[in-house]
């Protein structure tokens, strides 16, 4: 078995491994699926801000279909509503955008990639379920006041939030506050994103952690590996992203052994509390908002 899943609230059965693209460039996205796929991935994580949609699709096509050596069901594939598309008018044509781009009829979850203007958005998120565009819908970089908000709201509750999470950033409570409503947990950059474009010398390299490196050396594994398995234990969904097919293939196989409970409490307490995806928003950019609900309780 190469596979481990999460039972989300609809019953929809997400690989707790995915491939995740952002910032893998279209020449290269295409091999990288086309590698994940051929090695057991099942999930894939997607984005229009990635804009490599269709390089993405151009490796679906290729093995999933009639004919193909994959069914569209036996594949998750998550996709996510850019900032620029949440005035409720503009999320349906956004939605169908992504999946002509990657050659699908529906998504199997449909993620609000930042928390804007999200109440009437959510609505319109709604309708794609509705509509069976989507099968699932759900939020990604939403705190737990926010994801309470949508909660209360929600005709469709949201299944996932996907946030950025790895032993510098354990988010625990966070963790505990999905858990306990029904909301399963994806972290993003679950190996601390050493490729993001603002890294600089000097930061932390999580991978490069020598504490990390020596449960690696114990377990006879790479610090990726016990990472990935750390996130894989702790029951959370994960999508490390590679272009390097090697690296692709070793991130699935985390499998065959279990970190002790002493190594899983050990690597969360490297937690610092660090983030380092963090938003920019530029001062005179105007935000779409109409619920003053929303503008009294958290723009104060
Ligand atoms: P990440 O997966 O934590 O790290 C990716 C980096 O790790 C790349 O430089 C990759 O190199 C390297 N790598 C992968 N496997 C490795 C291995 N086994 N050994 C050594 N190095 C390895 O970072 P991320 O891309 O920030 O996050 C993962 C995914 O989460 C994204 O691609 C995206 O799908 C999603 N995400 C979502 C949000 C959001 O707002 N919702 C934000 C950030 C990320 P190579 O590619 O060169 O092999």
């Amino acid at each position: 078995m190469s596979c481990t899943y999460v039972t989300l609230s609809t019953g929809q059965m997400i690989p707790s491994v995915g491939l995740g693209t952002w910032k893998s460039v279209p020449a290269q996205v295409k091999q990288a699926v086309l590698a994940a796929l051929d090695n057991g991935y099942r999930h894939i994580d997607c984005a229009a801000a990635y804009s490599n949609e269709e390089n993405v699709g151009e490796a679906l096509r290729e093995r999933v279909g009639p004919g193909k050596s994959l069914k569209r069901e036996e594949l998750f594939l998550t996709s996510k509503l850019w900032n620029t598309e949440h005035h409720p008018d503009d999320v349906e044509a956004a939605c169908r955008r992504s999946l002509t781009h990657l050659g699908v009829s529906y998504l199997d979850l449909y993620l609000m990639h930042w928390p804007m203007a999200f109440e009437d958005t959510w609505k319109a998120m709604e309708t794609l379920v509705d509509q069976g565009l989507v099968k699932a819908i759900g939020l990604s970089n939403f705190n737990a006041r926010q994801t309470d908000l949508i909660l209360s709201i929600a005709r469709h509750k949201p299944v996932v939030n996907q946030v950025e999470c790895h032993p510098f950033l354990a988010q625990q409570q966070l963790l505990t506050h999905c858990r306990d409503r029904g909301v399963a947990v994806a972290a993003y950059s679950p190996l601390g994103s050493p490729d993001r474009p603002w890294a600089s010398p000097g930061e932390p390299v999580l991978m490069g952690d020598p504490r990390i490196k020596e449960i690696a050396r114990q377990y006879g594994k790479t610090a990726a590996q016990v990472i990935i398995r750390w996130h894989v234990q702790r029951g959370i969904i994960c999508i490390p992203k590679s272009i390097t097919p090697s690296r692709i293939q070793q991130n699935l196989q985390v499998l065959d052994f279990q970190l002790t409970d002493e190594d899983m409490k050990l690597i969360e307490s490297f937690n610092r509390n660090e983030r380092l995806i963090i938003p920019t928003v530029e001062a005179s950019a105007t935000i779409f908002l109409t619920s003053n609900t929303l503008k009294k309780k958290y723009l104060q």
